[in-house]
């Protein structure tokens, strides 16, 4: 019956560092392939992580039509990031999305990338109405739904933490991306350095936080300084998450973005969560950073109510803010 066929979703995205195509349907993930770009040295230049893509691109999405003939699925729509992101890598991901759409003759969607990491975060979790700590490489943002859209309650006046993270990490040598690195070192940490704090009104700053950090690696163990950065930023997200639902009187606190995959984070934000009553979510690893299901599964809900991209509203929105966009869809 027609009407009770599932909706079924090509996405793509290309904001950053990974270009990832998924075909997805209401339930689930049905396939997914990504191309990764690591620059070779130093992090990521947006020409050379475009060209990147660009030479990537008819393999990713190749994968996923291969995945949806073999199992004869029509597609319905296809989604792309369109913002924020780094311009010349967003132009790419559109480019090949628009080709898509005119060749298969469905709409297009165009998706913020901050909101798809929220969504595919409520779909895998279970979280209905969170305050939600997105934290990735390009941005760091306390955000919750209210009044029909997703309100940013607080967000960084500078860098993201997981380009502070990143950052500080390449300045003690270690390769891109850090985040990771600097886990696995803080682990063996014996003492605490202060290092500077900086929360204001519900406001975060990490700039002076990295190049504090690397003044302190000079002088300290490398290992006590990794994981002093950790407790003080995370700290600082902890503490603004905190005031947010308190603030949005929400009950659930969800947790998404590469940073995400951060245990000390976890565990500071789960103690938080416990003390307050809120429950806590996290989706699986593969669902924090940047994917294409996340695209695919918000350009689903986008179009079942009502909301597609025409052609001439199609343009990269590097600067692309999440409270832009009408949730419709809740
Ligand atoms: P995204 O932009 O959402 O794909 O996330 C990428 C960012 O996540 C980079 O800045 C990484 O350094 C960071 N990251 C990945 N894994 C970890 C980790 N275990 N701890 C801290 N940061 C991480
Ligand atoms: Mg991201």
């Amino acid at each position: 019956m027609e009407a009770d066929r599932r909706t079924i979703v090509l996405g793509l995205e290309g904001t950053a560092w990974n270009l990832s195509s998924a075909l997805v349907d209401e339930e689930d993930v049905i396939a997914e392939k990504s191309a990764t770009y690591v620059p070779a040295k130093g992090g990521i230049h947006p020409r050379e992580a475009a060209q990147h893509h660009a030479e990537h691109m008819a393999g990713v999405v190749r994968a996923v039509l291969d995945a949806a003939r073999e199992d004869d699925l029509k597609i319905d729509a296809v989604a792309f990031s369109q913002g924020p992101g780094l311009g010349p890598c967003l132009r790419t991901v559109a480019t090949a999305a628009r080709a898509l759409s005119l060749r298969f003759g469905v709409p297009l969607v165009g998706v913020n990338h901050c909101i798809a990491h929220i969504e595919v975060g409520k779909w895998k979790t279970g979280a209905t109405d969170p305050v939600v700590l997105y934290v990735s490489g390009g941005n760091s943002q306390v955000l919750a739904l209210r009044r029909g859209r997703y309100r940013i309650f607080g967000e960084t006046l500078d860098i993201s933490v997981g380009n502070a993270l990143d950052k500080f990490a390449r300045q003690v040598g270690l390769p891109h991306p850090g985040g990771p690195k600097l886990e696995a070192l803080a682990k063996s940490a014996k003492e605490y350095i202060p290092l500077p704090y900086v929360v204001k009104g519900m406001d975060f700053s990490f700039s002076g936080l990295s190049t504090a950090a690397a003044q302190a690696a000079k002088k300290h163990d490398l290992a006590d300084v990794c994981s002093s950065f950790q407790e003080t930023a995370f700290a600082m997200l902890v503490e603004v998450s905190e005031r947010a639902l308190a603030h949005a009187e929400k009950e659930e606190v969800l947790l998404v973005g590469g940073v995400g995959a951060n245990s000390r984070l976890r565990e500071m934000l789960k103690i938080m969560c416990e003390e307050r009553g809120a429950r806590f979510f996290v989706p699986e690893k593969r669902f924090m950073g940047d994917n294409g299901s996340m695209i695919a599964y918000t350009g689903l809900v986008m179009m079942k109510s009502g909301v597609t991209t025409p052609l001439a509203e199609s343009r990269v929105r590097p600067g692309y803010r999440t409270d832009e966009v009408e949730v419709t869809w809740q």
